[in-house]
């Protein structure tokens, strides 16, 4: 393991862009020793003094950019698409951030209680724009979103197997996928998904000024969407400057170990080089144990960079101490 020390960052919730609860956060910042800020970005004054009280503070910036997945839109989706590729170069072009950050511009997510196999087939689409990428490879993706759907239904319940567990991990889904639609089909609509990811990623970077860095949200599997870019790490290295993977929901109950894997499979599904930042939500201060043993298991699988959101829930005490945890030799 390298000796070099991780990056810190914090991000900042809507309601910390402003007045007192901006000046704390970025206070925050300074005690948890942090070199940079993400937040959403808005056309509001609130992104702008924002980016001017955070640069005055020496901090990075990395602004959000909220793609159509988080509207239920497809990557595919023309109109959406040009949308959110607009969205991300008029805030790199008004900015000038260090870096945009892609949220949501993957394919949506299905919200059903389903596990992870019968999710990816409830919210697989169909539509025009999927259906024309799928015909120029000889693959109907309508037909196959329409059998997702029945394999749904004929579930009838939150699990792909019944009476076995859930399956959630790719691993696991890939092997299911290919006896359900066939081998050739599951291939196939997995390498038109990607192709959609990286047909998007590419739309933004071009309208990127020159000195712009790119990250996005992403997961290693190719059967997540929402948030994240699902799959395609590998495909997706030279379009970006860095993947940013999302830690677990509740930090006073996550699992260390769980937590290393996720960090350990993620990497592993991208090129060597590939910068990972991990995000983490702070629990409440009461949960500072849990997150130092997080935060120890997590570096430990070489992370370039850990950002906090909820620091401001935190004394500076505490954020000191998190900083130490991060500065000890990996
Ligand atoms: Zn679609």
């Amino acid at each position: 393991m390298s000796g070099s020390p991780i990056g810190l960052a914090i991000e900042l919730a809507d309601e910390e862009r402003s007045g007192a609860a901006r000046t704390r956060a970025l206070a925050a910042a300074k005690a948890l020793g942090a070199g940079g800020v993400a937040f959403a970005a808005g056309d509001d004054d609130a992104t702008r003094a924002t980016i001017d009280a955070a640069k005055g503070a020496g901090l990075a910036v990395t602004l959000q950019v909220a793609g159509g997945a988080l509207a239920g839109k497809c990557p595919n989706d023309p109109d959406a698409r040009t949308a959110a590729a607009a969205r991300a170069g008029d805030a790199a072009t008004k900015h000038a951030p260090a870096a945009i950050e892609l949220v949501g511009f993957g394919f949506p997510e299905s919200r059903a209680a389903l596990d992870g196999a019968l999710r990816f087939l409830d919210a697989l689409c169909g539509c025009a724009g999927c259906a024309r990428r799928g015909a120029a490879r000889k693959l109907d993706v309508a037909k196959l979103a329409a059998k997702g759907r029945k394999l749904v239904e004929a579930a009838g319940g939150a699990s792909a197997t019944k009476g076995a567990p859930p399956l959630e991990r790719p691993e696991e889904i890939g092997p299911w996928l290919v006896r359900q639609l066939g081998a050739g089909e599951a291939a196939v609509l997995l390498s038109v998904r990607r192709e959609s990811l990286v047909a998007q990623v590419q739309d933004v970077r071009r309208r990127l000024p020159p000195g712009v860095a790119l990250r996005s949200v992403a997961h290693p599997s190719p059967f997540v969407g929402g948030r994240a870019l699902g799959g395609g790490l590998v495909a997706l290295a030279d379009l970006l400057d860095g993947f940013t993977l999302d830690g677990p929901a509740d930090l006073a109950t996550a699992d260390a170990k769980s937590l290393a894997a996720a960090v350990k499979s993620a990497r592993t599904a991208a090129q060597p080089s590939s910068a990972f930042t991990l995000r983490l939500a702070l629990p409440g201060p009461e949960g500072r144990d849990a997150t130092k043993s997080l935060l120890r298991a997590a570096i430990g699988e070489g992370l370039a960079a850990v950002r906090f959101a909820g620091t401001s829930r935190w004394s500076d005490t505490d954020l000191a101490e998190l900083r130490a945890v991060a500065a000890a030799k990996r």
